[in-house]
């Protein structure tokens, strides 16, 4: 059984560390994983938040550099200079690290799917994981796995990634009821009559749809979209030392690559911090639905626990764990 340490107080964050293997960090250079923030985004990890976390690694002769990888949508985080310039307006040039953004890979091999794992994951012995914990359209919830999974991998895999989870229509099975149009966030299914059309401009390539047809009639190109981010968050973390640390709170409905993210959808939680990134993602979901029920299925319409059920499965992580709290 993993251990999940849960606190309240970011006071506590120095006594948690000790629960897990620390001192091997200690003297190294290591990627402080997290997301910088969407343009007009309002609920990502704060700088003066994230320079807690950085005061007690640097205590404990802990180098961290700030770093994520670039995205495949248009925007300023789409290249490298235009993130870096990014996540200096949002405040993280101040900290005191140096911040890297990397844009390219090297190939991974997982359950005979190719992922492009960023070039200074691949290359690091030692990782701290800072994820803030929200609703994802296409995901259920986004954290700790999804903070790998889409986020360590190069804008390539990440698009091939989408296209993969894009449905396939079986016309021979569909009743034509209409449903997963009603769930695509992005309009790109129209079902009128006997006629199904797919918007291929439109389509994001989230598998909303696939997960919400009652008849069998839609199959994904290639994988499950949170099956292939579990293969992805794989071919990053595979045989390395990784921290994983969960910010439970400013929980949206949609995540903060969103410039609008939507409402906040479940109240604030507190912070976990784990080896594992199955447990923790697990116990994150497990403290959420204790306040507000399915919650991201009601709101996202699809199930966050896909994810834990897949990680397990390709041997990610555990979903059985231990809670500590203090
Ligand atoms: S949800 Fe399935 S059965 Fe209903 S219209 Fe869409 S593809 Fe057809
Ligand atoms: S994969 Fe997502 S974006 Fe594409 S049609 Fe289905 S629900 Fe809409």
């Amino acid at each position: 059984m993993k251990k999940v340490v849960f606190f309240k107080d970011i006071k506590k964050f120095s006594e948690a560390l000790e629960y897990f293997d620390i001192d091997s960090f200690e003297g190294r250079q290591i990627p402080l994983k997290l997301h910088m923030g969407e343009k007009k985004n309002k609920y990502f990890l704060k700088p003066d938040f994230v320079k807690q976390i950085i005061d007690e690694l640097k205590k404990r002769k802990i180098e961290p550099y700030l770093f994520d990888t670039t995205v495949a949508y248009p925007g300023l985080r789409n290249s490298k200079t235009g993130y870096k310039k990014l996540a200096e307006i949002h405040g993280f040039s101040k900290l005191g690290c140096d911040i890297i953004i990397d844009d390219t890979g090297i190939k991974t091999e997982i359950e005979e799917h190719v992922y492009e794992v960023a070039t200074h994951i691949a290359e690091s012995t030692h990782i701290f994981a800072l994820s803030h914990v929200k609703g994802h359209i296409a995901t259920g919830m986004g954290g700790a796995i999804k903070n790998f999974g889409m986020g360590g991998v190069t804008k390539e895999t990440k698009r091939k990634m989408h296209h993969g989870s894009r449905p396939i229509f079986n016309q021979e099975k569909c009743t034509y009821c209409g449903e997963c149009s009603e769930v695509c966030f992005f309009n790109a299914i129209s079902v009128n009559g006997n006629n199904w059309d797919l918007d291929m401009d439109s389509c994001f390539g989230c598998g909303v749809c696939v997960n919400n047809c009652n008849y069998d009639a839609l199959k994904h190109k290639d994988l499950d979209f949170q099956k292939t981010l579990v293969y992805a968050a794989k071919a990053c973390v595979q045989n390395k030392n990784v921290l994983y640390f969960n910010d439970v709170n400013r929980i949206a409905k949609s995540c903060d690559c969103h410039p609008y993210a939507g409402p906040i959808i479940a109240p604030d939680i507190g912070y976990l911090l784990s080896d594992d990134p199955v447990a923790i993602d697990k116990a994150s979901l497990d403290l959420i639905y204790e306040q507000k029920k399915d919650v991201f299925e009601k709101e996202n319409k699809i199930s966050p626990f896909k994810q834990i059920k897949y990680g397990e499965e390709v041997g990610l992580g555990s979903s059985s764990y231990k809670l500590i709290k203090f």
